[in-house]
């Protein structure tokens, strides 16, 4: 009775944007999370992909906790020693030369659009504008970021739109030298199409655009936001593919929880950025960069943490495979890289995750028929078996 009125208070009280389950979440530990009502779950969204060392990590809790005695926010008019640290580290461990912070990923994804409009308008004046994005991609839900995500669906409704934004068939390089003119600017991509279905290019795609961009003078704007901090096996998705962007935008996995964005660019690229062009009251305060540095340590300095990823991910794809032998008239593809996985069905799926989450296991739907797994990275093997049993009794009963 009492959860039914919290319930109603929400649906009250807060806007509907969100379609949620009827649950209110307590507590969290590693992969399990647990209800008000004292029911456990196991986590294999993780906040969507956010959640990189699962629930209430000692290491992440004990920054938390430090920090919010110390110093918790002062403004960007000074500085704090954790977002100069953060930012040393993300270059240390990254192509890039210099770092914005922001708050969320749509943040670092319009920090990274008006960084290229910015050096193109001081080089070009206003000549080249255009940004090449994808189709079926995600990019946040900003007005600039639905302009670049290439999904009428989050666009409808809120014309107009920031006009500068051509839409491509993503791991189609003809498509994108066709697309590009004298206008073109930049391309902004993600290197595995997260919210897209889990889109992972064919092996030579992001080579083949870093070469039209170097041939053109195109900035490449990788968005990591999704695969960023570990979540493919790699500190950052692209280092699987032999390239290195000029810009890269983080956000999910980087704070382990607590809201934080950045934007990371090559030195000439971030210098377009002067005093004043651009600022957060928030980005890289004190409490979310000595949490992100701890969360980013960790990943970093555990030692296996980014190979039990991969392990993990080739253990979850192989049990996949064994259901697509099992159910061939239910899942169609099985794909993925590390621990963001993506399961195709020939249907619908939310009544998979329905199901799923009846039997205390979370995952969700991206792209209407596809089941997307991004568990913590310190998943093991035994809560692999028990969402194999759980997927093997769901579809089961479907087919
Ligand atoms: C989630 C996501 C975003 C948006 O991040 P928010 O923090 O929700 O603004 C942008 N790009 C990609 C690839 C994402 O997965």
């Amino acid at each position: 009775m009492e959860i039914k009125k919290t319930l109603d208070e929400s649906q009250h009280y807060i806007m509907e944007t969100y379609k949620r389950f009827p649950v209110i979440f307590t507590k969290g530990r590693g992969m399990k999370l647990w209800s008000i009502d004292g029911k456990e779950y196991l986590d294999f969204l993780a906040g969507v992909a956010v959640d990189v060392l699962g629930h209430c990590h000692p290491k992440a809790v004990v920054a938390i906790q430090k920090q919010a005695q110390r110093l918790i926010h002062i403004s960007n008019f000074y500085h704090n020693e954790y977002q100069i640290k953060l930012a040393k580290l993300l270059v240390k461990h990254s192509f890039g030369d210099k770092v914005f912070f922001s708050n969320s990923g749509a943040e670092a994804n319009e920090a990274a659009i008006k960084l290229v409009r910015k050096y193109f308008n001081d080089r070009y004046s206003g000549q080249r504008t255009e940004i090449i994005t994808a189709l079926n991609s995600f990019h946040g839900r900003t007005m600039a970021c639905i302009s670049a995500t290439g999904q009428t669906r989050l666009q409808h409704g809120f014309d107009p739109l920031l006009p500068g934004f051509k839409h491509i068939l993503f791991n189609d390089i003809e498509e994108l030298k066709k697309a590009t003119n004298e206008r073109t600017a930049a391309v902004m991509l993600e290197p595995i199409q997260g919210e897209g279905g889990v889109r992972v290019p064919s092996e030579d795609y992001f080579k083949e655009v870093r070469r039209h961009c170097d041939q053109h003078g195109l900035i490449l704007i990788l968005d990591e936001v999704q695969t960023g901090i570990g979540r493919t096996g790699k500190l950052f998705a692209y280092e699987h593919f032999g390239i290195e962007p000029d810009i890269m935008t983080l956000a999910k996995g980087l704070g382990g929880g607590v809201p934080i964005g950045a934007t990371i660019a090559r030195e000439e690229i971030a210098r377009a950025f002067e005093i004043g062009s651009h600022a957060s009251t928030f980005g890289g305060n004190p409490l979310a960069t000595a949490t992100a540095l701890a969360v980013v340590e960790t990943v970093i300095e555990d030692g296996i943490m980014l190979s039990e990823c991969k392990r993990m991910g080739a253990i979850l794809i192989d049990s996949f495979l064994g259901l697509k032998k099992n159910f061939p008239n239910i899942i169609v593809d099985v794909r993925g890289m590390g621990l963001l996985l993506g399961m195709e069905l020939t249907r619908e799926c939310s009544q998979v995750v329905q199901a799923c989450f009846e039997r205390g296991i979370l995952i969700n739907c991206t792209a209407q028929n596809t089941l997307r797994f991004c568990p913590p990275l310190i998943i093991k093997e035994e809560d692999i078996e028990r969402l194999i049993s759980v997927l093997n009794e769901v579809l089961t009963r479907l087919s």
